[in-house]
């Protein structure tokens, strides 16, 4: 089984990367920012309780993202493993991800970060904010926190897979297809 966390600050391209990956390597999605979207569209009690946070570009608590993981891992069924997208986001999500990954008897094969400057992503930001349709993506304050955020809280968790020898950084600055082209190397020596 291939588990990948795929890794980097908001508009790295971690969901197009993403993409490209499921279509080869035919693993499950599991990107947290997308299934707190979804309980939004749906109304759900999550959804109302996740909004707040996203409004605000701030992280929605550890307990609750965790929670919803372990839903998604434990429901998932037959499948050549997943690639976690925005998540793990802290150094206790990471812990609880393998906690739950143990139990499952699966682990993690390894993270990939990909690497972009601050001034990049607010543009790639700003540019998908015209056709997402999300808020935190139009609001140049709230993209600020979301950038702040993952420095603070976030990066942390590169580290943590560093020490387990599960770390490898790629250039996330290029030709889509040329930053896929990295990726597979990685993915095909885990
Ligand atoms: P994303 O689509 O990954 O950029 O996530 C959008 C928003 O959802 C984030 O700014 C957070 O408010 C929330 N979110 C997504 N994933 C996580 C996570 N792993 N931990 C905490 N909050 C998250």
């Amino acid at each position: 089984m291939l588990n990948i966390v795929l890794f980097g600050p908001p508009g790295a391209g971690k969901g197009t990367q993403s993409e490209k990956i499921i279509a080869k390597y035919h693993l499950t999605h599991l990107s947290t920012g997308d299934l707190f979207r979804k309980h939004l569209g749906e109304g759900t009690d999550l959804g109302r309780l996740a909004k707040k946070y996203m409004d605000e570009g701030r992280l929605v608590p550890d307990e609750v993202v965790i929670g919803m993981v372990e839903d998604k891992i434990t429901h998932t069924k037959d499948t050549n493993g997943f690639i976690f997208d925005g998540f793990p986001r802290t150094v206790a999500q990471a812990e609880a991800l393998d906690r739950l990954m143990g139990k499952n008897n699966i682990k993690i094969s390894g993270m990939i970060a990909l690497d972009v400057k601050e001034e990049i992503l607010k543009e790639r930001i700003r540019e998908r904010g015209k056709t997402s349709g999300r808020s935190d993506d139009q609001d140049d304050s709230k993209i600020e926190t979301r950038i702040r955020v993952y420095l603070d809280e976030t990066l942390p968790v590169a580290t943590y897979y560093e020490k387990q020898g599960k770390f490898t950084k790629i250039n996330g600055v290029g030709t889509i297809e040329g930053i896929f082209e990295d990726i597979q190397k990685v993915i095909d020596k885990f």
